[in-house]
């Protein structure tokens, strides 16, 4: 691929309404194929929506996807997706979010797309919640069902804002009437009022786009000898199952049990070649990424903290593609009972440091 949509949208190439329908549909139809394989992104962004000469449209970096969690008790991580694209429930703290976050996201890129600027810019998450608001009106009660109790204290005490739609329609010339109603029910501050992607993608909106990918862009359709074109019967497929992730439960429980990174390097070898063959949705691992880098330091000050200098660590040549995500596979998930051995192991690790040292 040689571009990124946060590229296209910096740079003077004119983009038409048709631009913005075309891509808007395409990751809304990736992302239906994720959410119905329970996959959440939690990092849907410009720069992770990868784009060809033809506008085809890729979704990548799964370095924070996760599977989402049915058990609403179960807390998960807060520190997701890219600031100016996280969903209000996150940003008042929730310790239970769904898909809907990914939503969210889209959101705020299809009003990016439509004004060629960041739809909501903020310097901190704090004012980033002042920006939605500022747009928005101050949610209800209800609609911060979610949100933790000190940030709807938060909410309560600041003065009550009307909200501001109609400014939606000064972003562009292609923000019509359709185009708005969209984006008001993408960008809903409640995540149960907001559209699931199944129900964005049946918006009128995103007929134009629907077409003409699968008139000319798609791989699902095909032209006959005779001119015209073959439709496919399912225009946004769904995945066939769920995502497992039990391979990767396996793996960071086998690498906590591992008392070196070459083991670590060997082990996560083995079992990126051994899944080469199987029926899996190649990812990568990538060494440079931050998600790898914390995973490595963890690692370093759990095992080795003798050899620990707080310097990132060269980073083992793993070039195949691998049938996991880099955050899940490297143990940086939320998985509380795996981070809890790893706490225990390092607190070990250190105490051992120190009986050696006086020894
Ligand atoms: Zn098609």
């Amino acid at each position: 691929m040689q571009s990124d949509l946060h590229k296209i949208i910096v740079s003077p190439q004119h983009l038409s309404a048709d631009h913005v329908k075309v891509f808007l549909y395409q990751i809304l139809r990736g992302l239906k194929y994720l959410h119905s394989a329970r996959i959440i992104h939690r990092d849907i962004k410009p720069g992770n929506l990868l784009v060809n000469s033809n506008c085809v449209l890729k979704i990548c970096d799964f370095g924070l996807a996760r599977v989402e969690e049915p058990d609403e008790s179960k807390h998960m991580t807060q520190e997701v997706v890219t600031q100016y694209y996280r969903a209000p429930e996150l940003l008042m703290g929730a310790r239970h979010y769904t898909q809907a976050v990914d939503v969210w996201s889209v959101g705020c890129i299809f009003g990016e797309l439509l004004g060629r600027r960041i739809l909501f810019q903020a310097q901190s998450p704090v004012q980033q919640l002042e920006r939605i608001t500022d747009l928005l009106g101050t949610p209800n009660l209800e609609d911060m069902k979610y949100a933790c109790e000190g940030a709807v204290t938060h909410m309560l005490r600041r003065p009550s804002k009307p909200p501001a739609l109609p400014a939606l329609y000064t972003l562009s010339n292609h923000a019509t009437h359709e185009a708005v109603h969209l984006l008001t029910q993408m960008l809903a501050f409640d995540p149960d009022k907001r559209l699931t992607v199944t129900e964005a993608l049946a918006h009128p909106y995103l007929d134009e786009g629907r077409l003409r990918y699968h008139s000319c862009m798609c791989s699902c359709c095909a032209s006959t000898s005779c001119g015209s074109r073959q439709y496919t019967l399912d225009f946004e497929p769904t995945a066939p199952h769920a995502f497992d992730d039990t391979w990767e439960n396996e793996l960071v429980l086998s690498l906590l049990q591992l008392r070196s990174m070459s083991q670590v390097k060997d082990r996560l070898h083995k079992f990126i070649m051994s899944h080469l063959a199987r029926d899996r949705v190649p990812l990568c691992i990538n060494p440079m990424s931050a998600a790898y880098k914390s995973f490595a330091s963890v690692f370093m000050v759990t095992f080795c903290p003798q050899l620990y200098s707080g310097a990132p660590l060269r980073a083992a040549p793993l070039t195949a593609p691998v049938g996991l995500t880099g955050r899940q596979a490297l143990g940086t998930e939320d998985r509380r009972g795996s981070e809890e051995e790893l706490q225990g192991a390092r607190r070990e690790a250190h105490s051992g440091s120190q009986q050696a040292a006086r020894l």
